[in-house]
């Protein structure tokens, strides 16, 4: 078995070899991925990376102790036993201590200051502090990239990244996760943490239908007025009618963070008679993004098969599950993306192939990689 692995581990064509031989064993047949994301430990300790906010935290702590011992010396001093003589030195110690681990952190600030995301991990430098989605459970380490096909399990396509969210790697992941099933058109799932227009307007344009919820950040709604939901666009005079009946004509189009927006309003509102359901301002304005219809027919495709979600949760969490357990508490032994790519490598290839031997047996699969 290892010897007919071998050329697949080793080639640097080991992905194309695994889905060639998915595609041949009809495993990728229903064209629809999960895609997820998880946060995998780096060798580097928490104590060894440092942002802006921890350095600070670190020097404020060093700070306060030097204060808390010199107003201990001072109290000492003013007794003359030798107790007291000696509690002086060992105090004068402890500050001097602190006083040399101030210079050190000092030096890394000024390192951490001049490093482009303001960060910096002295055992593996391209590990970064990452939230994890339990309450003060951040760590050092990295996010890890998936596209699960829904129908066997299989990773179909991974990637390791040092970056925290997952905002901008739903078109990465769908696009690696086409090309690996070979089909013309994909679908696919992922939680609302990849939500951004123009990722999914990207995948719309290469033949890739998504399915993931938008994020509630409607301030109105969170305060209990209406929300941009309650207003509907009507394309064919390209304007919006209001809970309250009222018609909000098109005003002007600006650019917000790179993107082209409409806005609009109705002249109706200072008369409205639930305007204090709407709106504290004078009118109420909606913005719509010139790609707007993309996202309105992603929330009608998911309105209408809201089980999509429940596929994700099921088909993302057995490998992650899976692997993280054959990885121990640590996760990655090895250090820098490069590497800890390599190493995610084989964890995904050794997943792949335990899946693929559970769901077709060991023979049939050595023989169709003899084939
Ligand atoms: S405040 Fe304006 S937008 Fe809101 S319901 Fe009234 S008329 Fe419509």
């Amino acid at each position: 078995m290892t010897r007919l692995l071998k050329p697949l581990v080793l080639g640097q064509n080991y992905e194309f070899a695994r889905d060639m031989l998915c595609r041949k064993l009809n495993l990728f047949a229903d064209a629809f991925v999960a895609i997820d994301g998880s946060k995998f430990k780096a060798v580097n300790n928490r104590d060894r990376n440092f942002t802006k906010a921890k350095m600070r935290r670190r020097l404020q702590q060093i700070d306060e102790s030097i204060e808390r011992y010199l107003g201990q010396m001072a109290s000492a001093d003013r007794q003359e036993s030798e107790v007291a003589q000696t509690k002086v030195q060992r105090l004068e110690d402890k500050i001097k201590a602190l006083k040399k681990e101030m210079s050190r952190l000092k030096k890394l600030e000024v390192r951490l200051l001049e490093a482009p995301d303001q960060q910096i991990s002295l055992t593996d430098p391209d590990a970064r502090s990452m939230a994890t989605s339990g309450r003060g459970t951040g760590m050092v380490g990295y996010n890890v990239q998936t596209a699960v096909d829904t129908k066997n399990h299989l990773v179909v396509a991974h990637e390791v990244t040092n970056v925290g969210h997952d905002r901008a790697q739903l078109f990465n992941m769908a696009q690696q996760a086409k090309e690996a099933v070979g089909a013309e058109e994909l679908e696919v799932v992922a939680d609302r943490g990849y939500f951004k227009g123009e990722e999914i307007l990207e995948c719309e344009n290469a033949g890739i239908t998504t399915y993931l919820p938008k994020p509630q950040t409607s301030g109105s709604q969170a305060e209990g007025r209406f929300g941009k939901r309650d207003f509907r666009y009507i394309p064919e005079d390209d304007e919006y009618e209001c809970p309250g009946g009222e018609r909000l004509i098109w005003r002007f189009r600006t650019q917000e963070k790179g993107q082209t927006m409409n806005k609009y309003w109705s002249s109706a509102c200072p008369r409205c008679k639930i305007k204090s359901q709407c709106t504290p301002s004078p009118y109420r304005r909606v913005t719509r993004w010139e790609h707007e219809s993309v996202l309105e027919n992603l929330e009608a495709r998911l309105d209408k098969e809201p089980e999509r979600m429940r596929v994700r949760r099921q088909t993302s969490e057995h490998p992650f599950g899976t692997l993280k357990s054959w990885m121990g508490s640590t996760h990655f032994q090895m250090k820098t993306l490069k590497h800890v790519n390599t190493e995610m490598s084989l964890h995904v290839l050794a997943y792949n192939l335990k899946r693929v031997i559970n769901i077709l047996g060991a023979r049939p699969l050595i023989e169709a990689i003899r084939a």
